[in-house]
């Protein structure tokens, strides 16, 4: 649905107006496209305190392609036009002096950081021995997520944490938020492993997908669909499942990315053995890489006037089905090594709604499951499992939320608007690519850093 606001703030009459009125101010957000696949512009590397991972940063960097320019601690002279990005490592900030490196290496920057640019804060995990590392450390996500609310511009502004050796598994994932790829994701800390055994590295890092198998849930239309789209781009070969009453539309869809329908309910009793008979029949060596569980309802009702079937009906559908199917393919072996489970949560989740205990109880249940999951699927199967938690996304489920409750969820977030499905895909793709092994046990809300939640 389109976004009439966002379009009469971008013309020079709507943006006087609107800010005479102090009302937000969403800026186009920069977003992935065959013609622009990348950020333009400087890159700045900024260390804090003795990092370890200063040259072997710096190498990876310059890796993305961006024009570099690496600086021990604060910016004096040097560094020409906007930046498009800023990276400031600060893993081996340990006390506030050190902290207070950081603040001086981003304060004469962060004006002058590029329309849709990106700021990422490394962090290292706090410590359980060392007190003052650990309030630091803590005090990186506050420091992050405070720049976030106020850098504006459709900037976004993520820390990473660096818990193994080496920022080498990082790779993906500093690709991932140095690119348009990200451009709805604000706010966020994400925890990047050691890479366990050899870490794989895609050929190609612009088809991280190349040569694996990708089945999506609920792929007949929205965010599903996207994903699938996403995922063909980035060099998969998909498997799209939906109800058997969706079939045709699903049928357009796969005829449409070269990929294989499979008409199914989720919640049929042996659906986890029919996606694995259908997939090991596969050619090839049969069997996924990635599986995306997106297949999501809402029946929405406050609790208190909420029918057992309402409330079953939406459990089952967004968490029994995810269990199920995830326990049954992890036996069977129908995920290679390497593979990736990605989940779909929401903030709604995480923050609670009024009138959804279903789907919140649902989709914080996801949250449990990655958590608890992602150490065991990686150690016993190889895969990793991980959770988007959309937010405010443009699909036909929000466009057919009432006008005001649909503009305040738009709004109240870091960037002032909606996401789109392509947004949550991206992530998807992110977590499903090879590059990815060491990202798991994640939960990354695609939200534009909404207030709901945070
Ligand atoms: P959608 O309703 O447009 O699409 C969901 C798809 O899942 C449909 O094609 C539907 O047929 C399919 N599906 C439903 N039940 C199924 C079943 N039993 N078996 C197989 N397929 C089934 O929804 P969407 O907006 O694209 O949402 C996708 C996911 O994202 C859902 O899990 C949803 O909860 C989550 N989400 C969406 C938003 C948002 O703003 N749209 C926000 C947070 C989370």
């Amino acid at each position: 649905m389109a976004d009439r606001y966002l379009n009469f703030t971008g013309t020079a009459p709507g943006r006087f107006l609107t800010r005479r009125l102090g009302l937000p101010q969403p800026a186009p957000l920069r977003r992935w496209s065959a013609e622009h696949p990348s950020l333009e512009g400087q890159l700045l590397h900024f260390t804090a305190g003795a990092s370890t991972y200063r040259k072997e940063l710096s190498d990876l960097l310059a890796r993305t392609g961006h024009p570099g320019l690496t600086v021990r601690g604060s910016l004096s002279g040097g560094g020409s036009g906007r930046p498009a990005a800023v990276v400031v490592d600060a893993t081996a900030v340990t006390g506030p002096e050190t902290l207070a490196e950081v603040h001086a290496a981003l304060h004469p920057v962060v004006r002058t950081l590029a329309a849709s640019g990106r700021v990422i804060v490394l962090g290292a995990p706090p410590s359980a021995d060392d007190h003052h590392q650990a309030a630091v450390q803590q005090g990186l996500e506050g420091l992050v997520r405070s720049l976030g609310k106020e850098i504006g511009g459709g900037r976004t502004v993520n820390l990473v944490r660096i818990t193994g050796p080496s920022v080498a598994p990082a790779e993906s994932t500093l690709r991932f938020l140095l690119s348009p790829r990200s451009a709805y994701v604000s706010g966020q800390v994400v925890e990047v492993g050691a890479a366990e055994g050899e870490l794989a590295i895609p050929e190609d890092w612009s088809q991280p997908l190349a040569g694996r198998t990708a089945l999506i849930t609920g792929a007949a239309r929205g965010i599903g669909e996207a994903v699938a789209e996403t995922l063909v781009r980035d060099g998969a070969q998909v498997v799209l499942l939906d109800v058997p009453s969706a079939e045709a539309d699903l049928a357009k869809v796969a005829e449409r990315l070269g990929g294989r329908a499979l008409p199914l309910d989720i919640t049929a009793d042996d659906a986890g053995e029919r996606i694995a008979e259908f997939t090991g029949a596969l050619g090839g060596r049969g069997g996924l890489d990635a599986l995306v569980h997106n297949a999501g309802i809402t029946r929405d009702r406050r609790l208190a006037n909420m029918p057992a079937e309402r409330w079953s009906s939406v459990i089952d559908v967004n968490l029994t089905s995810v269990l199920r199917t995830t326990d049954t393919l992890l036996k069977a072996g129908g995920l290679h090594r390497g593979g990736a489970i990605v989940a779909t949560a929401s903030i709604a989740g995480i923050a609670g709604n009024a009138g959804q205990t279903n789907y919140a109880a649902s989709k914080a249940g996801i949250v449990g499951l990655v958590r608890s999951l992602a150490p065991r699927a990686l150690a016993e199967h190889g895969v990793t499992v991980n959770a988007v938690a959309p937010g405010f996304i443009e699909t036909k489920m929000t466009a057919a939320v009432p006008l005001f409750i649909r503009e305040a969820g738009r709004r109240m977030n870091s960037l002032a608007q909606g996401g789109l499905p392509v947004d949550v895909a991206e992530t998807t793709a992110w977590f499903a690519g090879a590059g990815s092994g060491s990202v798991n046990g994640q939960v990354v809300r695609v939200c534009g850093q909404s207030l709901l939640g945070a």
